[in-house]
């Protein structure tokens, strides 16, 4: 348990220094900060995660894998939305050839959980953050789990597809009727939930992009 919590911090740590030196221009996939290499051991990580190791990163590859790890341990709970904001967030990235703290973001998500935890899920991401001041809150009273990315003269905006927002509020409804809100029951099935997203959507898929300006 000691170990596990070290390495938590250590993860938690290592998210921490690598947003604060992305100004260097640190190209992200020469290394890891802390880590001299990001752990994919299995009994390094929680039991209930375990048997998806192997499958997540297989499927979505070692960045998102590193990624979600390293949103999770910063939003220090693993849900659904984070784990949304994690894949957009690189998404974003991908289409742009980015690497982290290349990109500006405007969040669609505002600040009211559970929809605004995808605003963790970009920064960590992305490294677009608070502490850069290139992440900021659209002024829009809708709260809804969509982002613009820019880099340049370019603007994109991703969106999580209808189909996929409705099974999220589907699950967190029944789970709140089933436990209650904030019960530990309530959050261990969100946890459990967060999981099953993570294995099976892909990035690629649950996301509608446009393109808002390239010029
Ligand atoms: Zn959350």
């Amino acid at each position: 348990m000691k170990r596990r919590v070290l390495i938590a911090a250590a993860a938690f740590l290592g998210c921490l220094s690598l947003i604060a030196c992305a100004h260097l221009h640190q190209a992200r996939h020469t290394g890891c900060v802390i880590f001299d290499e990001f752990p994919q051991t299995a009994s390094l990580f929680q039991p209930d995660v375990r048997p998806f190791i192997d499958q997540i990163i297989s499927r979505h590859g070692p960045e998102e894998w590193e990624t979600v790890v390293l949103t999770s341990e910063f939003h220090t709970h693993l849900g659904i939305y984070s784990i949304i904001g994690a894949k957009m967030g690189l998404r974003a990235r991908e289409y742009f050839g980015a690497d982290r703290d290349g990109l500006t973001v405007l969040s669609f998500a505002g600040r009211q959980p559970p929809i605004s935890c995808l605003n963790d899920g970009i920064q960590a991401s992305t490294g677009a953050t608070l502490g850069h001041g290139t992440i900021s809150l659209a002024d829009s009273p809708l709260r809804m789990p969509k982002a613009r990315f820019t880099r340049g003269n370019i603007t994109i905006c991703l969106e999580l597809k209808q189909a996929y927002r409705q099974r999220v509020e589907d699950d967190i409804a029944r789970l709140i009727e089933r436990h209650g809100p904030n019960s530990d029951n309530y959050w261990s099935s969100v946890r459990q939930v967060g999981i099953r997203y993570w294995a099976d959507w892909s990035r690629n898929d649950i996301f509608h992009l446009t393109v808002v300006q390239n010029e």
